[in-house]
């Protein structure tokens, strides 16, 4: 027959047990390491996930091979052991084994008020989480006395319907079968699941002798850390509490001393020099030789100082990155594994405002975090609200169903973006990530009522245009009123970490930026250059957007040649601004993209305002706004098959590009300019574009007798272009993927609506996750790499890239280096993220 239990299954902690954190979980593993370092730990017994798994199925636990590892009569403590800390378990039982005979033998030892507190606080314990009776029954009062207990006593009789257990062995067997089972409650799988622990996640317990903390003489408890939680800061922190046990110190900081002097009030440091500056020494001991900051908590007895448990100093994202910085710094762990330590996804609270965590939360929505940090501002629903709002100098928060280039000045305008509709890579969500801007999108239980100027929320509230919200885009909450926050940090931590990655990272990593307060962004962030410059969002600031109309109203080729001719020193300005800023990395310009009605105002006040400026009858202007309109525009008159209908916006770019890079050169900066061509399906396409910007270059060569150099590229982003990557390549310098469109155009799936539907999607499985979110390796991945192979097999030499928002993630860039690709592009703040995933990928 198998036995029961394994000989692994009870194992007491020595220096030479057979023990990890994957058998017996983390808290038994680190027990042994503090033991190893000759800590005082008082005697423990670990049981192992396989020994805790059949007890929560009904196995009685072997308590007398427990206890045989105790004196005669022990008093103990159990607490959980799940393999990371962080999944939790239940609480820690303390006092187990105290009965009516060992609380007589207390009282004369510690004193009856002080050993009448333990066996009440055992009572209450057992009471609530073995004979589940309410807790309530049986709170422990300030000074306690024999009454108090004979009540206690009596009560568990009545409600329990037996005494109270008097034997160490059945109080033992039935705490250990309570833990186990509450490890497998639905309410602890779920909770356990949410902070990352995987679906058969074990747990292991651990059976200590008590170290008693009250009693005679210097009696207590304590925790100690030797870092700030919040910064990383070297600093020593913590609370003990005289008369007290395991982590009373900190549940009641009123009665609690600080550890270090302090102007407030006595300190341990003050009271026990010695027993502090033994716990320094251990801090130190343990940071050392744990490669770890630790909080220990320990406990006097007598004046003799016991380690009962050590964990990883919990801590913020800040902190995360200081500490791993200072432990390589101080020779403790390599600068590899600093650059481990650090999960780049708690990068993006650094680069941005965040809700303070102790904040209040008052949410009225939740919808898709698609551009992270917080900001607070009066509720505006227009983008001229928006540039109203910031001219007084108040902060604003945009509010629409979904946002079009038409609102781009209002974001810019505004502290925060939210919107109804749309998905992470709508409008407002790619324009949120580039400006750096707060953004929640698809908060579809919101109604929106625009003319009345109201939000409504599921609760029913009302919010008002001028009614302060807060948008949460690292979460996604949307919240009412302007709760605390934290303000952004680039400290020196951050940056060293940032290098130490770049010395390992083997992949580019470029910002897309359209602005030069973009590129301003991507240059602080270290990007190596722009990967991805939309030249369509220049288009719409300012006189631009009116200049752009009346282009489009050109009837004749002349006058179209004329407002171009206009538009021409603006966007060689445009380009000289970035190539400046970009300082010699280099920079890819994508030619003009989007549908040319997106240029043009939608709703009869617009209409009319055009017509005015342009000095033509309403309806000819709107009959030519109808002639524009598409069904499909996503997939109609829009990038390279502009340029080859109306190839004088592309070669008006060309130009700017080329006689800003002239002027750039002229100042000193060396720049290889890049310019990329969208949407392109057929090799034709190229060509005839390439021939166009080529006849260009000549051009202004013959005009300024300057040299031109220049590298001319394709976006990937349709299926075909993927496919005929081996054609396209003959004429291209560099190939981008841009998996935004591609994703788009693999799946068949609208970016500006599949939100409506998406989350049902994924909560069905229908799809694992967002595509446009996390990009699909198996579909868009297939497409990519076919296209990456057969550009190499026709030209060797090709760079290449990706560039949609996808970039800057971890799968994207793990991707990207397993197909050779030279570089990503993505946001600007997502740049250091990016830097490390890459560096991570490389180790
Ligand atoms: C893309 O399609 O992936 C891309 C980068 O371009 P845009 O998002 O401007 O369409
Ligand atoms: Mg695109």
């Amino acid at each position: 027959m198998q036995k029961e239990f394994a000989q692994s299954d009870i194992t007491p902690i020595t220096p030479d047990a057979r023990m990890s954190a994957e058998v017996h979980g983390g808290r038994a593993k680190c027990l042994q390491r503090l033991i190893r370092l000759e800590m005082p730990v008082p005697q423990t017994v670990a049981l192992s996930f396989h020994a805790v798994r059949r007890i929560a199925a009904g196995t009685p636990p072997d308590v007398t091979e427990i206890l045989r590892h105790f004196g005669p009569t022990p008093l103990l403590s159990v607490r959980p052991s799940s393999q990371d800390p962080d999944w939790g378990g239940p609480g820690a039982i303390l006092n187990v084994g105290i009965c009516d005979t060992l609380h007589a033998t207390l009282c004369d030892e510690i004193g009856e008020r002080a050993a009448t507190s333990l066996y009440l606080r055992f009572i209450q314990a057992y009471a609530t989480h073995v004979a589940r009776l309410d807790d309530d029954l049986f709170e422990v009062p300030e000074d306690p006395t024999h009454e108090t207990l004979a009540v206690a006593l009596r009560t568990y009789e009545e409600e329990a319907e037996e005494p109270f257990p008097q034997e160490v062995e059945r109080q033992l067997g039935d705490i250990l079968g309570s833990m186990a089972r509450a490890w497998e409650g639905t309410s602890a799988r779920l909770l356990r699941k949410a902070k990352g622990a995987p679906e058969g996640a074990g747990l292991g317990l651990v059976v200590q002798q008590l170290a008693l903390g009250v009693g005679q003489g210097a009696c207590g408890s304590g925790v100690i850390q030797f870092v700030n939680p919040a910064t990383g800061e070297r600093q020593v922190t913590g609370r003990y509490l005289s008369q007290s046990q395991g982590r009373e110190a900190l549940e009641d900081p009123a009665g609690a001393v600080y550890l270090t002097r302090d102007p407030r009030g006595p300190s341990l440091q003050d009271e026990y020099p010695q027993v502090f500056a033994e716990l320094l020494e251990m801090g130190e001991r343990a940071r050392t030789r744990l490669r770890e900051e630790m909080q220990i908590e320990f406990t006097l007895d007598g004046g003799r100082l016991s380690v009962l448990d050590a964990v990883r100093v919990h801590r913020a994202s800040r902190a995360k990155v200081r500490i791993a910085v200072e432990l390589a710094q101080d020779g403790i762990i390599s600068r590899e594994d600093a650059v481990m330590r650090v999960d780049p996804a708690a990068l993006s609270e650094l680069l941005h405002r965040q809700v303070a965590l102790d904040a209040e939360r008052d949410r009225i929505a939740n919808g898709i975090a698609a551009s992270p940090g917080a900001a607070s501002g009066r509720i505006v629903f227009t983008a001229n609200d928006a540039q109203a709002s910031a001219a007084r100098g108040e902060d604003c928060v945009l509010v629409r169903r979904e946002t079009s280039p038409e609102d781009i000045r209002g974001m810019h305008a505004a502290a925060a973006v939210l919107t109804v509709r749309g998905g992470v890579t709508s409008h407002a969500a790619v324009i949120g990530r580039g400006l750096g801007l707060p953004c929640v999108v698809g908060a579809s239980d919101l109604l929106i009522d625009r003319k009345a100027k109201r939000l409504t929320a599921p609760d029913g509230r009302v919010f008002r245009e001028g009614d302060v919200i807060t948008v949460d885009g690292t979460t996604g909450d949307v919240l009412a009123g302007q709760p605390a926050m934290l303000e952004a940090s680039l400290d020196g931590a951050f940056r060293t970490l940032l290098q130490w990655a770049d010395a390992v990272r083997d992949i580019g990593v470029r910002a897309n930026a359209d602005t030069p307060a973009d590129a301003q962004t991507a240059r602080n962030f270290e990007a190596e250059g722009i990967g991805l410059c939309r030249t369509e969002h220049m288009f719409f600031e300012g006189e631009r957007l009116s200049v752009m109309r009346e282009m489009i109203f050109a009837d004749k080729g002349e006058d179209r040649a004329a407002v171009l001719e206009r538009l021409l020193p603006m966007q060689r300005a445009d380009f000289a601004d970035l190539f400046s800023i970009m300082g010699g990395y280099p920079v890819c310009i994508r030619l003009f993209d989007p549908p040319l009605h997106e240029f043009l105002p939608s709703d009869k006040a617009g209409i009319r305002e055009l017509a005015n400026v342009l000095d033509r009858p309403l309806s000819e202007v709107t009959a030519r706004i109808e002639a524009l309109e598409e069904y499909n525009p996503m997939l109609g008159m829009r990038g390279v098959r502009l340029g080859v209908t109306v190839p004088e916006i592309y070669e008006m770019q060309a130009r700017a590009i080329f006689e800003a890079a002239i002027l750039s050169k002229m100042s000193g900066a060396r720049v290889v300019p890049e310019i990329m061509i969208p949407l392109v399906s057929a090799m034709r396409e190229v060509e005839l574009v390439k021939n166009r910007i080529d006849a260009v270059a000549v051009n202004v060569h013959n005009e300024t007798g300057a040299d031109l150099e220049y590298r001319l590229g394709v976006m990937v982003e349709t299926p075909r272009a993927a496919l005929r990557a081996g054609d396209i390549a003959q004429h291209s310098a560099f190939l981008s993927f841009g998996t935004n469109d591609l994703t788009q155009m693999t799946y068949g799936l609208s970016r500006d609506d599949a939100g409506r539907f998406m989350s049902a999607y994924v909560q069905q499985k229908v799809y694992a996750e967002d595509p446009f979110h996390t990009l699909d390796l198996d579909g868009v991945g297939e497409l990519l790499s076919m296209g990456a192979e057969r550009a190499r097999a026709s030209e060797p030499g090709i760079v290449l890239s990706i560039c949609g928002e996808h970039g800057g993630s971890r799968s994207a860039i793990e991707f990207s280096r397993q197909h050779g690709l030279d570089y990503v592009s993505c946001s600007p703040f997502r740049v250091p993220i990016a830097r490390l995933s890459a560096a991570q990928l490389a180790l």
